[in-house]
């Protein structure tokens, strides 16, 4: 499997300098960690931390790194080997940090990020709602300004991580007579109150088809923010929230195929293991997924490249998220489709296997971060530049304004 890519001399200094690093801190013990990168061992991501390894592609004078598109693709790329996790910070290192970096004052970035950084803040998005998904801006939820606060009151639907998370990242609509991208704010909004009790939210866990309640129905009441918590301006949201919404689409293009990889590797085990690696249908079916997987790996190069110059993502990161999220659901059908009935059973506690995981699971990568469809409708208008369609004045994703 081809996973070290050839970058350059930069970054074959950086690699040098980093595998040294991980050959004398990396722990002997595997660390554990879960699918977003979380990692459930604090003193590994406490040595990190010490070292100036966490939130990397943040600038330094906040806090990261200021590494490159580049140089992160390596730093993934050297911890694989090492078979160490890469500690982030969740939502906060990639989409609030890079937000609050554009978008904020002075004082906001110094309050917020080293929070972001020392795993104080853990964030969810409170974008969505249950009328508005794709349609993002026709969202309900309202905050009136009372003194130096804002007290916000609506519902938020599918928020990732809810339960974990102490502070959210809320659209509101803060002026109802503007035209309806202008007049939302973008707030952290803590959810919990000093005294500990909860700052009006109440969470409804949502059982999904793996099993597992990854996201929760918020009910919003009467929650209060100060207006400091504001980024970007109150009736500005909008624009905050597409950077937000770039970079979520963005994810980590460079090097998603090593992830990709590994799955296709070690399902190809699994083939010879039940005996169907001389099935020629199968064997077509695994060359269709190789080459995918390998157009990956071509794209993320290319992005590096594009990167080298430029941090935004920019557009061309919905043909990346339509890309992986659909071949990963392809992936997944040929996976169940190859097993065949076995397929189709668990244990009684509902415990899935890696395959029915990678199933179950890809089949919402279409639509979280703007799906698909809306994917498509982005990069034909804003990359290829067609006409718009007609009577959208926008969708998830692109700005406005
Ligand atoms: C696993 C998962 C996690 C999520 N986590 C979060 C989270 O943490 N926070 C959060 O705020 N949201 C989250 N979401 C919500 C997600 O952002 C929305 O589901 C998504 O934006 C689509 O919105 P919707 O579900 O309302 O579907 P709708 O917008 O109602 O779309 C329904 C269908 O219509 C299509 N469609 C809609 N508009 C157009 C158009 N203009 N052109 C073509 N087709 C169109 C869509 O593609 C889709 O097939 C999550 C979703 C999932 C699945």
């Amino acid at each position: 499997m081809p996973l070290e890519i050839d970058l350059g001399p930069t970054a074959s200094r950086f690699r040098a300098e980093l595998r040294d690093w991980l050959e004398a801190n990396a722990p002997d013990a595997p660390t554990s960690e879960d699918r977003r990168g979380l990692v459930t061992d604090p003193e590994w991501a406490r040595r990190l931390q010490d070292a100036g390894y966490l939130c990397v592609s943040w600038p330094k004078e906040f806090g990261g790194r200021g590494l490159t598109g580049l140089e992160v693709a390596v730093m993934n790329e050297e911890f694989a080997r090492a078979k160490v996790p890469r500690v982030t910070r969740g939502m906060g290192e990639g989409l609030v940090g890079p937000s609050i970096i554009v978008w904020g004052t002075d004082e906001q970035k110094a309050y917020f990020l080293p929070r972001i950084i020392d795993g104080t803040d853990v964030y969810c998005q409170g974008f969505s709602e249950p009328d508005a998904g794709s349609d993002l801006a026709g969202l309900q939820t309202r905050g009136v300004v009372d003194g130096e606060e804002v007290v916000i009151s609506g519902q938020k639907v599918w928020t990732s991580g809810a339960t974990r998370a102490n502070i959210m990242f809320c659209l509101c609509r803060t002026d109802p007579d503007a035209p309806k991208h202008r007049g939302i704010s973008y707030v952290l909004v803590p959810m919990k109150r000093e005294d500990g009790a909860s700052n009006g939210f109440d969470l409804s866990p949502i059982k999904q088809m793996t099993g597992l309640a990854g996201f929760t129905a918020t009910f919003i009441n009467e929650a209060r923010a100060p207006l400091f918590n504001v980024i970007g301006g109150l009736n500005n949201g909008w624009r905050v929230a597409m950077t937000t919404l770039g970079n979520e689409r963005g994810g980590n293009a460079t090097t998603q195929h090593v992830q990709h990889a590994r799955d296709f590797w070690a399902f190809v085990d699994k083939v010879r293991q039940i005996g169907k690696a001389n099935d020629p249908v199968v064997r077509q079916q695994l060359a269709w997924a190789y080459s995918h997987v390998e157009i990956m790996r071509f794209q993320g190069l290319r992005l590096l490249s594009a990167l080298a110059d430029r941090r935004d993502p920019g557009p061309s990161s919905s043909i990346n998220k339509m890309f992986w999220s659909e071949y990963q659901r392809r992936f997944g059908e040929i996976m169940m489709d190859t097993i065949g009935m076995a397929s189709t059973v668990t244990d009684e506690d509902y415990r899935l296997d890696r395959w029915q995981s990678i199933f179950l699971t890809s089949r919402s990568h279409t639509i979280w971060g703007g799906t698909a469809q809306v994917q498509r409708n982005i990069a034909g208008e804003r990359v290829l530049g067609l006409p718009k369609e007609p009577g959208m004045e926008s969708d998830r994703g692109e700005p406005v304004g």
